[in-house]
This record gives C-alpha cells, sequence and structure tokens, in this order.
C-alpha cells in the first residue's frame, strides 16, 4: 500500500477481504474501509504485520476462515459473510475471540427456490439436450427425443425445511407435488409429511431436493443408501453443498442406473466437477448460481454491509448468525 493510500485510509477499521468478493460488496466496502484484498495469500509477511491490526473480515458463502486464521487475527471484532451458508468459517474459533460471525439470511430465499425448481423441471423433461437436439439438428435429421417424465404430481421429498426448503416447498406444490421432508426435528406448524431421516424420505420421494446447511452435521447425508432408496426412477436435486451428497456414490449410482437423473448447483470441490460426472447425459449441472441474480445479490451485499456499518456504529447486528444471538 502506498503512503498516500495509508494516509487515507487512516482511521478507517482495517478490513481482510478473505476470498475474491463481488465488485456489489466490495466497492462500497474499499470505500468505508481501509481493505487488505486476500493479503494472507498473495503476501504473507505482509499480512503478518498487518494482522493484528486486522478488525473485521469480509467474507462470501463459499469464503475459508479456519480457526489458524482466526489465531493470527488478535484484533478480531465481526466477520461478515455475504451468503447464508457459512460453513467455511469456524465460528468456535471467532467466538473464542469474542468476534461475531453475520451472514444474509433470507433475502436469498426466492432465487434459490426458483433454481431448484428449475433443475427439477430440466432434469425432469432434459431440457439441456432438448435444447442440444434442435441445435444440433437432430430433431430434423433423426426425429423427436425419447419421452421424458412428468414433475406436475409426482411426490418431492425436501431434505432440510429452512427458510429456502419452505421456499421450495410452496413453490413445488403449485405444481401439484405431494410435499415431505426431512429435518433434524418436525415442525408442528407445517402441513407436509415429516421423515426422521433422509434415506425414509427417499422411498417416498420422486423427487429428493437437498437444501441443509453445509459443515460436519451434513456431511455426506445423501450417500449411496439414500440413493438406492430413491430408486431408478428418481431425481436428486442438489442446491445446498457439495459437501452434503457423497459425489464418488452419486456418480457411481448414475452410471449403473440406480437412480434416474440429478440436477446439481453445487460440487465437492469446486470449480472442479469430476469428469465422469460431466460426461453422463441425464445430469443438469449449474455453476453454483442460486442467489446469482443482479437484484438479490445487491441486497445480500446490502446486508453484509450493513451488519459491519451496524457493528462499527456500536448498534445492534442485523442478521448474526444463530451461534452468535
Ligand atoms: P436454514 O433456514 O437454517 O435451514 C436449514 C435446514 O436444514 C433446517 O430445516 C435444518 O433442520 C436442516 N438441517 C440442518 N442439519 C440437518 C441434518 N443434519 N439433517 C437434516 N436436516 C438438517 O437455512 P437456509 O437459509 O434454508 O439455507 C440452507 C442452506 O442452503 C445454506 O446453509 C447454504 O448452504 C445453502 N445455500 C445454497 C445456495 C446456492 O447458491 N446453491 C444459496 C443459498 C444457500 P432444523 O430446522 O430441524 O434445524
Amino acid at each position: 500500500m502506498s503512503q498516500d493510500s495509508r494516509t487515507a485510509a487512516a482511521g478507517k477499521p482495517l478490513v481482510l477481504a478473505v476470498s475474491r468478493l463481488m465488485p456489489l460488496y466490495m466497492g462500497p466496502l474499499a470505500e468505508r474501509y481501509e481493505v487488505l484484498d486476500r493479503l494472507h495469500e498473495t503476501d504473507p509477511a505482509a499480512f503478518a504485520a498487518a494482522a493484528p491490526r486486522v478488525r473485521a473480515v469480509a467474507a462470501s458463502g463459499e469464503s475459508k476462515l479456519p480457526a489458524a486464521l482466526v489465531a493470527q487475527l488478535s484484533a478480531l471484532e465481526i466477520v461478515s459473510v455475504m451468503g447464508v451458508g457459512y460453513d467455511g468459517v469456524d465460528v468456535p474459533a471467532c467466538k473464542a475471540k469474542g468476534a461475531v460471525v453475520t451472514h444474509t439470511p433470507d433475502v436469498l430465499n426466492d432465487d434459490v427456490a426458483d433454481l431448484a425448481l428449475g433443475l427439477m423441471l430440466a432434469a425432469a423433461r432434459q431440457l439441456p439436450a432438448a435444447d442440444r437436439h434442435v441445435r444440433s439438428g437432430d430433431w430434423a435429421a433423426k426425429g423427436p427425443m425419447p419421452l421424458a417424465r412428468k414433475m406436475s404430481g409426482a411426490r418431492c421429498g425436501i431434505v432440510g425445511m429452512g427458510r429456502i426448503g419452505k421456499a421450495i416447498a410452496t413453490r413445488a406444490a403449485a405444481f401439484g407435488m405431494p410435499i415431505a421432508y426431512t429435518a433434524r426435528s418436525a415442525k408442528g406448524d407445517l402441513p407436509y409429511r415429516y421423515f426422521p431421516s433422509a434415506e425414509a424420505l427417499a422411498a417416498e420421494s420422486d423427487f429428493l431436493v437437498v437444501i441443509t446447511p453445509g459443515g460436519a452435521g451434513t456431511k455426506h447425508l445423501i450417500d449411496a443408501k439414500v440413493l438406492r432408496a430413491l430408486g431408478k426412477k428418481g431425481i436428486l436435486v442438489n442446491v445446498a453443498r457439495g459437501s452434503v451428497v457423497d459425489e464418488a456414490a452419486l456418480i457411481a449410482a448414475l452410471e449403473q442406473g440406480v437412480i434416474g437423473g440429478a440436477g446439481l448447483d453445487v460440487f465437492a470441490n469446486e470449480p472442479h466437477v469430476p469428469e465422469r460426472l460431466r460426461a453422463l447425459p441425464h445430469v443438469v449441472l449449474a455453476p453454483h448460481i442460486g442467489s446469482a441474480t443482479t437484484s438479490t445479490r445487491q441486497a445480500m451485499a446490502d446486508l453484509a454491509l450493513a451488519n459491519l456499518a451496524a457493528h462499527f456504529a456500536g448498534q445492534p447486528l442485523k442478521t448474526p448468525v444463530p451461534e452468535c444471538r
């Protein structure tokens, strides 16, 4: 940093952007704070010198903030995640330092639920293959496509009945789909059937939609047994986190016809998607775009910035994560 920019930033709290942030978040952040943009990755020595002055971390839903990095941030007060999922943040390590973690729930429910329904329809009706069929000239040369499967009226199982799960249920109900779900606990206020496990739910579902948080508590919740229970006509949709599905088991199940198809927005090792998965014709793939519309990303950035502003103004936080409430 030049002497000029150091002077200009004097008096502003020092913020570490822990991963590449969208301009919608990074732009206003850099105007309001002194920002170290991924300095821990690009210049560890300079970062080590600045780290004791870092008061805030700005992150996205996919960012990693492990305990080892938190340990370097002795003055850390707040971590503001632009995203509802914060499985990459070591929340106990932050709390042990007296720092709070905030995220951006609710403002992205519509987009993620819309995408889940889009992936269900795309996988059931084979929309990417249909598009290729027309573009390639196969329609004229070879005739119609094989028949697809009907979505309206089919059974929809939802794994995770939180904010986004409920938005998916409302939309699926509009397709005349009977709704069932699993979660850590049954929701007495909802009219949907509860199953105590993903396997039991899968056995009674035509579409299984996964929308839990990531992290240790849900790792490989969807495993080979769940996929077997879903069955050879069943379609798996994952808009949660790649870690929730055992990806090797999913690839094997798709290759062997154990399940009928899949629609996936998230993967185990993003942005790398295994070649075997990319080669499967009955899988619809999206590059983690659940909340990726202009208006929703703006609302997420606004909320992430509002949490930082509230903290530094000594006001109540807008949306702390449950562990920090
Ligand atoms: P939420 O309101 O906290 O809901 C999470 C749901 O998952 C709750 O119903 C919870 O059960 C359930 N759950 C948690 N652990 C479970 C377990 N071990 N087994 C079964 N169910 C479990 O969260 P949300 O706002 O709906 O967001 C959910 C997740 O979606 C986020 O954490 C994020 O990972 C993902 N997401 C993805 C995208 C994308 O771009 N694809 C975008 C936004 C969010 P209880 O209700 O019983 O506690």
